[in-house]
């Protein structure tokens, strides 16, 4: 299994979920062993940023990253599409210092990144693997993960709302699995976001790029994408939070009532224990794929008709 990156330059413009003005993405191929960098727009030039879980600087509104001034923010939905399209390398380019929010799911950042096209690179992937069974959290809210060859994840959530309830799915994450997750948006109540916003915060929150619960249910007109959009969202916003290490993370996963603090918080753990309990393993061959690519349809072969005479 090699790396990857895409083929391509890819842009697009949307709203900033704090500022609420239009910011700008740029994507670009980036060689072997690059890693994903942003390179953040700033009045003294562009600044760069390696996502790492001890530069997560704010995790209430969205995954906000911050190293010796600069930041980049609302990171968390393009990071989990990278993770889940399994692209290793990647330059960012970041105009008015967040990732648009877009409609406040991953699946645009899947299309644009799809678009652009994802080739192979020469040297093999590299991975970093949970090697013994980790717990971390209390009762009400965990992260327990176990040694796995791929990214497995069984999710839970309890919120006493009629429209969510206790929500459950599994996920063995490969691309084609990706596709079930990415088109399911953020959440929030109604109640916080007026709160937010009369505090100058989430300044570009709609219902447009999330989905708004008041005391009765789903105010979005359009209503849900899925009955269960808000787990499905948990788990790309997990992806998001795992991919803050500097290769991808592989362990089997079962996460009850996490959020973005959580998985931060549990990362930095592991992180302190890295020598016994996490393995960088080079994946040679394709029994260490940590996914079976789809099968791809028979190639139909055409045939021409002999010229008559
Ligand atoms: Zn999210």
């Amino acid at each position: 299994m090699h790396q990857t990156t895409i083929a391509k330059r890819v842009q697009c413009t949307g709203i900033g979920l704090h500022s609420g003005k239009t910011v700008k993405l740029t994507m670009r191929p980036a060689s072997e062993d690059t890693g994903i960098i942003f390179h953040v727009a700033t009045p003294a030039g562009k600044k760069t940023i390696r996502p790492s879980p001890d530069i997560v600087i704010a995790t209430g509104l969205a995954t906000t990253l911050g190293k010796d001034g600069v930041s980049v923010s609302t990171v968390e939905h393009l990071l989990a599409t990278l993770r889940g399209l399994c692209i290793d390398n990647l330059h960012i380019e970041v105009e008015g210092g967040e990732v648009p929010i877009l409609d406040g799911s991953a699946a645009p950042f899947a299309t644009l990144l799809s678009e652009s096209g994802i080739c192979e690179q020469r040297s093999a992937r590299r991975v970093c693997r949970i090697t013994r069974a980790v717990r971390f959290g209390g009762e009400d809210k965990y992260i327990s993960a176990e040694p796995y060859n791929g990214f497995s994840i069984d999710y839970t959530i309890v919120f006493p709302h009629p429209a969510i309830g206790t929500q459950r799915k599994k996920l063995e994450l490969t691309p084609f699995n990706f596709s079930r997750i990415a088109k399911a948006r953020t959440f929030g109540f109604l109640q916080d976001v007026t709160m937010l916003q009369s505090r100058g915060l989430a300044l570009g929150g709609s219902l447009d790029n999330a989905v708004v619960l008041d005391a009765l249910g789903v105010m979005n007109m359009e209503g849900l994408r899925c009955s269960d959009e808000f787990v499905r969202h948990k788990i790309l916003d997990f992806i998001g939070d795992m991919a803050m290490l500097p290769l991808p993370l592989q362990g089997r996963f079962t996460v009850f009532c996490s959020g973005h603090s959580l998985n931060n918080e549990f990362l930095r753990h592991i992180m302190t224990m890295r020598d016994s309990c996490l393995k960088t393993i080079t994946l040679r061959g394709k029994y260490d794929a940590p996914f079976r690519r789809p099968q791809e349809p028979p190639l139909r072969e055409t045939r021409i008709p002999a010229l008559a005479g």
